[in-house]
């Protein structure tokens, strides 16, 4: 390599990524087979359109290539359409918004500070709620999807698409009760999968196939593939609306997008393979089983978690109890120790900057292959972390925030308490190589 700044740059990654606890949900090691796949001379190609039908010469493979990836994903879930082409998550979904909805009609989803994603409809800086009419439900005081809440939102709006799908949320989600509000409206249902389809596959959460039109999922989250995306037309799809296929095709290219990513496509073909071995269904237990023994350690501890605990393979951390944007304080100094998360908004988090909660999930290191008695030391770790910024509290005035943060991260990289939480982070990564 002849760029010896990103090499050593990407070599660094590597040792971060090596000698860290990474605890962000969405966040995963994909496997070495997926890595070559997307670095392969796949990227080189030209190839506009679909298998058959493309704009360039010269795509005999790329087509077998596709159509591999495609037929692994509708086996897999059981659908009888898939398009593997959508750059990532976000694009995706603009691309089913733009082939099921006319802009400035109406959807529908769960709002950000509940658990929902941007693109299923927040207003103001998105796509999805700056072209269309968006409006949005929330959660119960027990910090659980409010299925009245969303069902009375959609018979007073009657939104054409309803997003279901979460990106913090702890527990199951009942596809059947939001197949019964989509068709109170006549909308369709958009299962948005992205965090939980690793779940899905391993039989640890239902999944929304016999209910939703269509399914969307990133990738690169708990299926471990490559960064990208897949649209699924499931069966129910295509019994409301037989066009269903050709018009999500067409969304995404030439509706949205220009050449497929090969190189990414035959990344995602070899993570549905990998994804189809039995083991992955040990993969999903051991998911849920960590993020369950990883909620108990802490509550033991005295964490307040968002909703109580867990059904799959995150928890939020709740810290409005302690002080205004404490969430922010408590993902800085657990990165110090080592331990990768990120901040996150509570239910009703009063600021949406400096966060009251801290996101953790367990999809990156059960693949490393850490298991319940790692976990429970992980969990004592993170409570002695937040001990030791137990008095730290950000100030009222938003001027002085940035201030005391930057003094705060100097503090912290300097603490000796913080530091032998890191080594032992360390010694424990070393145990758990990653490949
Ligand atoms: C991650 C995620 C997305 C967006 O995916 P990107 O690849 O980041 O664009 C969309 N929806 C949900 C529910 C997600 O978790």
């Amino acid at each position: 390599m002849q760029d010896t700044e990103i090499e050593n740059l990407i070599g660094q990654e590597a040792e971060r990524q090596q000698s860290t606890l990474m605890l962000i949900p969405s966040e995963n090691y994909a496997s070495k087979a997926v890595r070559e796949a997307v670095g392969s001379v796949l990227a080189n190609k030209y190839s506009e359109g679909y298998a058959g039908k493309r704009y360039y010469e010269g795509n005999e493979i790329v087509d077998q290539i596709e159509l591999l990836a495609i037929g692994r994903a509708k086996k897999l879930f059981g659908v009888p359409h898939a398009n593997v082409q959508p750059y990532s998550g976000s694009p995706a979904n603009s691309e089913i918004l733009f082939a099921l909805a006319e802009p400035g009609s109406t959807i529908m989803g769960l709002g950000l500070s509940s658990g929902g994603h941007l693109t299923h409809g927040h207003p103001r800086v998105t796509f999805s709620g700056k072209y269309y009419t968006s409006v949005q439900f929330g959660l119960t005081e027990e910090a659980k999807i409010d299925y009245a809440d969303m069902r009375a939102k959609a018979l007073e709006h009657k939104p054409k698409v309803i997003f279901f799908g979460t990106t913090a949320y702890p527990f199951i989600l009942d596809w059947e009760q939001a197949r019964s509000i989509a068709d109170s409206v006549g909308a369709y249902l958009v299962a948005d999968i992205s965090h939980i389809v690793g779940l899905i596959i391993a039989g640890v959460h239902p999944s929304p196939v016999p209910f939703a039109h269509v399914v969307m999922s990133t990738t690169h989250k708990t299926l471990r593939g490559p960064r990208g995306a897949i649209i699924l037309v499931t069966d129910e799809g295509l019994a409301k609306d037989p066009d269903l296929p050709k018009k999500i095709d067409s969304a995404v290219m030439p509706g949205m997008q220009g050449g497929p990513h090969n190189n990414t496509t035959a990344g995602i073909a070899v993570a549905l393979f990998e994804a189809s071995q039995l083991e992955f269904a040990e993969y999903g237990h051991g998911v849920v089983n960590n993020a369950k023994v990883l909620a108990e350690g802490l509550r033991a501890k005295g964490i307040v978690l968002v909703g109580g605990g867990t059904e799959n393979h995150l928890l939020v951390m709740d810290f409005s109890g302690d002080s205004l944007g404490k969430g922010t304080l408590v993902a800085s100094a657990l990165n110090f120790a080592g331990i990768v998360t990120n901040r996150n908004t509570v239910p009703n988090d009063p600021s949406p900057f400096y966060p009251s909660g801290v996101r953790i999930g367990t999809p990156a290191i059960t693949t490393r292959g850490i298991k319940e008695h790692e976990m429970v030391k992980i969990a004592e770790w993170i409570a002695e972390v937040v001990e030791i910024i137990k008095s730290d509290k950000l100030p009222e005035a938003k001027e002085e925030r940035q201030k005391y943060i930057q003094d705060f991260k100097a503090r912290m990289q300097a603490d000796e308490r913080i530091k032998v939480i890191c080594n032992l982070v360390r010694d424990l990564c070393a145990q758990f190589p990653i490949l």
